[in-house]
């Protein structure tokens, strides 16, 4: 009971279809997110990737499929349940025009929060999120590391169940990225919350992520640790989006003086380090080329 209870995830997602403009721009038969984990989504420009994080939000109707979330399945009508369980942070955030305290604070007052808490709250992210001393600059006056500090802070501070980000450090310039992208980790130490991350770095979704979701033309094609989709990608396209290099299975059968020769159990016969010494031979012989000619027809 308390095995299944523990195992229940916090995300299902079955049999979803996305369809826009006549266009089927998403199709997930199957996604399950233990709580907890951070999924990071990788794939390129157009793949669906924010799509399939508009579809998690509630904020797009899907026309086949169903989205539960922490046990709450998204319907029409029931959609203010589901979203309060649910944080969102875009690539280009839209602040309200009032401070960054405002900003921050702006969820927990709607949702009734006693002032004493919501401050106590907000100062708290503030101070983790590196932006404190902005509490009370207007977010028009915000250097876009800082404006997406503040929207980092204005999801964090209502402790989502599930935290939903898009590109998250997309607009920024690279050192801003990186410190971010540090802090990122730091806070994700310890945290309960279970995350989508939404990227197009694959060194990002690397370091971060739990899992790779690789979404390709509305498709996760592997959905996997990142150790296991680098080393073996499902397919090419999956193999090119991680850059992984052709990689052979095999061992080292012998080696000599940085000439290596690696068994990849492609040949016949069980003779493979004594043909294997014969290649290392004839290779350092001085008549190089017709030794290891003739050593090869022999094997042959
Ligand atoms: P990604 O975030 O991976 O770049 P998107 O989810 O934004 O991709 O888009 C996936 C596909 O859906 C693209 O082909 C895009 O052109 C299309 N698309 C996105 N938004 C709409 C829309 N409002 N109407 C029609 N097609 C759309
Ligand atoms: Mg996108």
């Amino acid at each position: 009971m308390t095995a299944a209870a523990s195992a229940t995830p916090m995300v299902q997602v079955r049999d979803l279809e996305v369809v826009r403009a006549q266009r089927r721009i998403l199709v997930v038969d199957s996604l399950s997110i233990p709580p907890g984990e951070t999924l990071a989504v990788v794939g390129p420009n157009g793949a669906g990737k924010s799509t399939l994080l508009l579809a998690l939000a509630g904020l797009l109707q899907p026309t086949r499929g169903s989205v539960v979330v922490d046990g709450v399945r998204l319907t029409r009508g029931g959609e203010l349940d589901y979203r309060r369980r649910i944080g969102l942070v875009l690539p280009a955030p839209l602040l309200l025009s009032t401070t960054v305290f405002g900003n921050v604070a702006a969820g927990l007052r709607f949702r009734g929060v006693a002032t004493a808490e919501t401050r106590e709250r907000v100062e708290r992210w503030l101070e983790r999120l590196g932006i404190a001393h902005l509490r009370d600059r207007p977010a028009s006056q915000l250097s876009s590391g800082e404006a997406q500090r503040t929207s980092l802070a204005r999801a964090l501070v209502l402790e989502p169940r599930l935290l939903l980000l898009d590109e998250p450090f997309a607009a920024l310039d690279s050192t801003t990225r990186a410190q971010l992208l540090d802090d990122f980790e730091r806070l994700g130490v310890g945290g309960t919350a279970t995350r989508v991350l939404v990227t197009h770095h694959l060194h990002e979704a690397v370091r971060l992520g739990d899992r790779l979701a690789v979404l390709l033309d509305g498709q996760i094609r592997q959905c996997d640790t990142p150790e296991r989709v680098m080393a073996s990608p499902a397919d090419a396209q999956v193999a090119a989006l991680v850059n992984a290099e052709a990689r052979i299975r095999g061992h080292i059968v012998a080696s000599d003086d940085g000439l290596v020769v690696v068994d990849t159990g492609a040949g016949s016969g069980s003779d493979v380090e004594a043909r294997a010494r014969r290649l290392l031979d004839a290779a350092r012989s001085p008549a190089g080329e017709a030794a290891r000619d003739s050593g090869q027809s022999r094997g042959a």
